[in-house]
């Protein structure tokens, strides 16, 4: 069950829109990060399109009664989505594991639960945010009334295709707005599909629509049309700035950017089991090959422990076997292109030039079809060095060693970034100091990365990102208030 045959996977070159699926002529070569091989042709929608699908978009939300309907029966209908979802797995994962770097049995075992869970968690908000009684005078009721946007344009990342998309399209939906999405052009094709159950789980045609492309072309249409209330976007922090600059231009328009990080694991010398806190750091930099935006990349160490933490590292990383996201062999994924790979090389390579030592990998696994990136450790570096100021994406960890709070301190602090942050600490003082002066959206303590807890939002810090994902916050950011002032005849 966890394999597949990858020549198997059947995909539709299509958008998904007004309900249907839409057949386009194609335009840009998809290639399967595992093997390298071209797998399928994507169409570019182009700004008739993009026009068509959010005029369909604005139809559905105007003459469908998804917006006007119960909220707890829009509730009810996005839990049969999330059962849809959960029930098509056999279709899903092979779906979303052959053109992406998410392994196949992670999808089944956390990507797919994870989405529908997560549409449970927002479909649950539906009937828990409606505004509020102001305090006005008494001889007159004022009140702030919650209303959907209309439309809203969700962009997406390649690194977790689904679990991406359905933070922007659940709350979004469950707010009563309609959708278009435009996943990336690297990973585009899972979502047809998601689109499709929601369509069979009864959200109206035209609510949730997918429009295929690439940024420049089609996610610039989409920012720039004049129907799309609000755009939200997770992706790296130069796309995010220029998205920004678009949505001021012909708006000003709102927006929600989930951007990249460089974000530090401070690990200090009380900690109880060395090897279990080495395992958790090295996971934080190698799952996904590195290409997760909360990747832990930058270790902060007590220099009495160095070495022997180090040495687990190094073993860790030793261990892991790169091979195709379909096999269930593979402890290692692939990087998304070759251009990314050689990306992450340049950046490790000019690190070197600047006086960083590799203490292990620094170069692509050869042979393998696929790009690899060796998981890398550099150390002998200072914060002007290019591993340090550059957000990778890659299994690259740096190591930098501290000798008190005060200097590990100062290290985490990043010029550019705070998306996260992770302490690793037996001193519940310490840690709880030192969550209050990190400069980071989310910090975790004794463990590193999200759990299944929907309610904690995140997001970013300075260039990370202006918004939050997950949580109550989410739910409210794909809502506009009306203020309504009524006089009491006495
Ligand atoms: P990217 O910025 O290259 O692309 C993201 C999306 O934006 C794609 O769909 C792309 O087609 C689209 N796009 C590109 N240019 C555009 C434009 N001018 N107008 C509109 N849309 C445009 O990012 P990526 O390489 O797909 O993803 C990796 C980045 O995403 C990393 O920086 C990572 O840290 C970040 N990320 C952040 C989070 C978070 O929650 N903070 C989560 C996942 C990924």
């Amino acid at each position: 069950m966890d394999s597949f045959d990858p020549r198997l996977i059947a995909v539709r070159s299509a958008h998904f829109i007004a309900g249907k699926y839409r057949d386009a002529q194609p335009g840009l070569e998809v290639v399967r990060p595992s093997d390298g091989q071209a797998y399928a042709q994507l169409p570019i929608a182009d700004a008739d399109l993009v026009d068509e699908a959010v005029n369909d978009a604005w139809q559905a939300f105007n003459r469908s009664d998804w917006a006007s309907r119960p909220p707890r029966e829009r509730a009810r209908v996005m839990r049969r989505w999330a059962d849809l979802i959960e029930a098509d797995v056999a279709v899903l994962a092979p779906l979303e594991a052959v053109g992406s770097t998410r392994p196949h049995k992670d999808v089944i075992a956390w990507d797919i639960p994870y989405v529908a869970e997560g549409i449970r968690f927002f479909a649950e908000l539906a009937d828990k945010h409606g505004g509020h009684v102001a305090a006005t005078q008494t001889d007159r009721l004022g009140m702030q009334i919650a209303e959907p946007y209309g439309v809203i344009a969700a962009i997406a990342p390649w690194n977790f295709p689904l679990s991406m998309a359905s933070w922007k399209v659940a709350p979004a939906l469950a707010a009563g707005n309609a959708v278009v999405l435009k996943p990336s052009e690297l990973t585009p094709f899972s979502s047809l599909r998601f689109a499709e159950l929601a369509v069979q789980a009864g959200i109206p045609a035209g609510i949730f629509n997918v429009v295929q492309g690439d940024g420049r072309i089609t996610g610039d249409a989409l920012c720039r049309h004049p129907r799309v209330g609000k755009v939200t976007f997770t992706g790296s922090t130069a796309t995010g700035s220029s998205i920004m600059s678009t949505c001021a231009l012909v708006g000003p328009k709102p927006v929600t950017l989930e951007l990249g990080g460089k974000s530090p694991q401070l690990v200090f010398a009380d900690v109880p089991d060395i090897a279990k806190t080495a395992r958790t750091v090295a996971l934080a930099i190698t799952g996904n090959a590195g290409q997760v935006c909360v990747s832990g990349s930058r270790l902060l160490i007590e220099r009495s422990i160095m070495e022997p933490f180090v040495a687990h590292l190094q073993a860790y990383f030793e261990e892991l076997r790169p091979g195709p996201t379909w096999s269930s062999e593979s402890t290692l994924s692939p990087i998304i292109s070759r251009l990314q790979a050689s990306r992450i090389d340049g950046i490790v390579q000019r690190s070197r030039q600047a006086g960083a030592e590799v203490l292990t990998g620094g170069g692509l696994f050869e042979g393998l079809g696929g790009a690899y990136y060796q998981p890398t450790l550099l150390a002998g570096l200072d914060n002007q060095n290019p591993a340090i100021c550059e957000e990778i994406f890659g299994p690259v960890l740096t190591v930098q060693a501290f000798d008190d709070e005060q200097q590990a301190l100062s290290l985490a602090a990043h010029a550019t970034y705070g998306l996260a942050a992770g302490v690793h600490t037996a001193d519940i003082n310490r840690a709880l100091r030192l969550v209050r002066r990190l400069e980071a959206g989310t910090v975790w303590v004794n463990r590193y990365g999200r759990s299944n807890d929907y309610i904690l939002p995140t997001g970013g810090y300075k260039r990370s990102g202006i918004g939050k994902d997950l949580g109550r916050e989410a739910f409210e950011a794909n809502l506009r208030f009306k203020s309504v002032l009524i006089d009491i005849v006495q």
